[in-house]
């Protein structure tokens, strides 16, 4: 069975920057997401009557023209999207999971595999999935904190670093209303803390209904981790309607999402933590805060610390 030079759990932006800039150097290079798509909390979703929402990050804020730079290698699928005057996002077209995938061209992405355990034999780690086994010389977990601490185990050298980083959980709802927008975007508080029309994001226009997307506050959010979808629907609902001022006979779709680990409150401070050895090193957005820049930032560090320890001297 053949070995990657380095396995990377996790192809949100954060893996992708990390693969794009470890890349062309003749190493063998795997991904692997458990998403049906890639791009992670940069995430959407298509009803089949073809309603787009994007239910994760609803754009991208750049603060440094090296990250600008970076997503404008996405081309014709990156789009500016002003949401007022000096505040311009960039998105996805025609949905943020194209972005990722643009950005992900080239690379050797499994998708749809969730990597359950991680056992480290002879020098090599092996990464199980289901029926599959992977094998790796290096490890890159470009995944939530908590998550990458339940994989590495209790035991695990960076396990208790990982365990201190603290995310908050995010409720989203997806609605499609056969009324007018009365505007584009509005923040507010607990179940509508964050509501945009996104139907009026370039590419999208032409939909049945008008679409949009509520984020809820944090209390909010940790208030409801635990109730059911469906539930978390019928709640958000009316407070999405008296937003936008729309009668409850308008509401044509509402569907639920949680985000248990939606955007980090508590971060690392570092860009990552690595462990020579044992070859795996650890980072994402949490790494230095809640934004998908702070993901590249990580993913673009991880490689250069990787590269600058001779990871492709073989
Ligand atoms: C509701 C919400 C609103 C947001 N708003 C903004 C915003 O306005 N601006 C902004 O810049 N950012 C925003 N963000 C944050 C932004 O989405 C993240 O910073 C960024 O997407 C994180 O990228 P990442 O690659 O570090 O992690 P992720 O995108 O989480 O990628 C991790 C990937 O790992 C995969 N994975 C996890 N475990 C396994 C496993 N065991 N096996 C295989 N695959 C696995 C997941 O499927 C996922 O694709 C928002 C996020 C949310 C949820």
């Amino acid at each position: 069975m053949s070995v990657e030079d380095i396995a990377i759990v996790g192809a949100g932006i954060t893996g992708i920057t990390c693969a794009r800039a470890l890349s062309g150097r003749g190493m063998r290079i795997r991904l692997f997401d458990k998403g049906r798509f890639i791009g992670g909390r940069l995430a959407s979703c298509c009803t089949g009557d073809n309603m787009h929402f994007d239910h994760g990050a609803q754009g991208i804020q750049c603060s440094t023209p090296e990250f600008r730079a970076f997503l404008e290698k996405a081309g014709a699928k990156l789009a500016h999207w002003s949401i007022g005057p000096g505040d311009e996002w960039c998105i996805g077209t025609p949905t943020m999971v194209d972005l990722s995938r643009a950005l992900a061209s080239g690379l050797d992405v499994l998708q749809g595999v969730t990597i359950e355990r991680l056992q480290r034999d002879d020098g090599l780690w092996h990464l199980f999935a289901g029926n599959d086994m992977f094998r790796a010389r290096q490890l890159v977990l470009a995944i939530p904190a908590p998550q990458a601490a339940r994989l590495l185990g209790p035991d695990h050298a960076l396990h208790d670093r990982l365990s201190a980083v603290r995310f908050n959980a995010c409720a989203t709802l997806m609605a499609g209303i056969d009324a007018p927008p009365p505007f584009t975007t509005r923040l507010g508080r607990g179940a509508v803390a964050w509501v945009a029309n996104d139907g009026a994001k370039p590419g999208r226009q032409g939909q049945r209904l008008t679409t949009w997307v509520a984020q809820a506050d944090p209390v909010f959010s940790a208030r409801h981790v635990d109730t059911p979808l469906d539930e978390l629907a019928r709640i958000m609902a009316p407070e999405l309607l008296r937003v936008v001022g729309a009668p409850e006979e308008a509401l044509q779709h509402a569907v639920a999402h949680r985000w248990r680990y939606s955007q980090v409150s508590v971060p690392l401070g570092a860009p990552f933590v690595a462990d020579a050895a044992t070859s795996v090193i650890v980072g994402g957005d949490w790494t230095l805060g809640p934004y998908a820049e702070d993901g590249w930032a990580s993913g673009r560090e991880m490689a250069g610390h990787l590269l600058a320890r001779g990871v492709d001297e073989r």
